[in-house]
């Protein structure tokens, strides 16, 4: 059996841990209930198309500044409303109008059911973040030494930012607000005022950094900079009536090929929470969908691999419950037979699984 078969295999879908459940998605104007089924597995059969929308430079929401990518970050678009799919909201970017007034944000993409859109050049700065553009990712030495690829960032208690219990040499931003011009909040700052996906810290030849963070008094978060300026930024539909496993699974396509073109790595994947603590991806986000999301990004990334090596990968299912995607429509107790068949330098191999 060749690799790529043996990848299927290896990680194909079962039964007790696919995705079949009742959700709730969140939108700013009303939320509804929606059963979720997953795919037959993890990739979409299904080409990598992007439509090209880009924005006209004229435009107050198209920076035009040009900046490296160091994340790709994933926002939903909190809009519930049946028609505002994709196509609607790279319109609205092009056109900076809508419902209610003019329209001032951009992204790079924006995902749906009706496809993935492309608003603005990936390395020119996007309004999506939350984060402001004045501060570039930047890596501040900790002057902590260590041995940990994942390491833990928290507060002493005189306002220190630590590394995995080691106290650094920099200061955690100060909790603080204003209303009105008077101060209303002034604090040193806890751990517990970290927003939970973390503040940035890498550990580059036995030395911790940590990324410029900043206390975003909106959402009371100590938040990472770098979300507008130096991140991808990909709003992806949760409309009425759409099938939103399908726009995540796309979106886990574009974001596996961005992190190829951009040489980026899984762990540069990143909500827009982590630039503002705003609940964002809110319906990943409420539901503990995130880290499925990211083992659909994870699965797209490796078969990109091997499409790139010159496989060709297809999928066959005479089942009526299951679409040419791998969609599963309705999943019943009874077993699903399919096939993958590869063909590489002409040959062909299949392997018969069930689900
Ligand atoms: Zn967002």
């Amino acid at each position: 059996m060749n690799k790529v078969l043996k990848f299927f295999l290896d990680n194909k879908e079962k039964r007790e841990t696919i995705v079949n459940k009742d959700i709730r998605v969140y939108g700013w104007e009303f939320e509804y209930d929606y059963h979720m089924t997953g795919s037959l597995t993890k990739y979409l059969f299904e080409d990598f198309e992007v439509i090209e929308n880009i924005a006209p430079i004229t435009n107050d929401n198209r920076d035009g500044r040009v900046k490296p990518n160091y994340y790709i970050t994933v926002h939903d678009t909190g809009d519930t409303r049946d028609y505002h799919n994709a196509g609607f909201w790279s319109n609205v970017v092009k056109v900076q109008e809508w419902e209610q007034g003019h329209y001032s944000a951009s992204f790079q993409y924006v995902t749906g059911n009706d496809g993935i859109f492309h608003n603005i050049p990936d390395n020119e700065i996007g309004y999506h973040a939350g984060d402001s553009t004045y501060y570039d990712y930047t890596l501040y030495d900790t002057l902590v030494t260590g041995t940990n690829n994942n390491p833990k960032v928290t507060i002493s208690e005189d306002g220190y930012y630590e590394v995995d219990g080691k106290k650094s040499v920099l200061l955690a931003p100060r909790v603080h607000r204003e209303k009105n011009g008077e101060v209303v909040l002034d604090r040193l700052p806890k751990t517990s005022d970290i927003n939970d996906q973390g503040v940035l810290c890498k550990l580059i030849d036995g030395k911790y950094f940590i990324g410029e963070t900043y206390y975003s008094p909106g959402y009371g978060l100590i938040s990472n900079r770098g979300g507008n300026n130096n991140s991808i930024g990909i709003e992806s539909c949760i409309n009425l009536g759409s099938d939103i496993y399908l726009t995540w699974q796309k979106t886990a396509k574009l974001v596996a090929h961005l992190l190829k073109e951009n040489f980026l790595e899984m762990s540069d994947i990143k909500q827009h929470h982590y630039f503002s603590g705003k609940n964002c991806p809110q319906t990943m986000r409420m539901n503990g969908l995130w880290e499925h999301f990211l083992s659909l990004v994870s699965f797209e990334r490796r078969i990109l691999d091997f499409l790139d090596e010159g496989y060709i990968i297809k999928l066959e299912c005479d089942d009526p419950n299951v679409d040419s995607l791998g969609r599963i429509k309705k999943l019943t107790d009874k077993t699903i037979k399919y096939k993958i068949i590869t063909i590489y330098n002409g040959e062909k191999e299949e392997l018969e699984l069930e689900l």
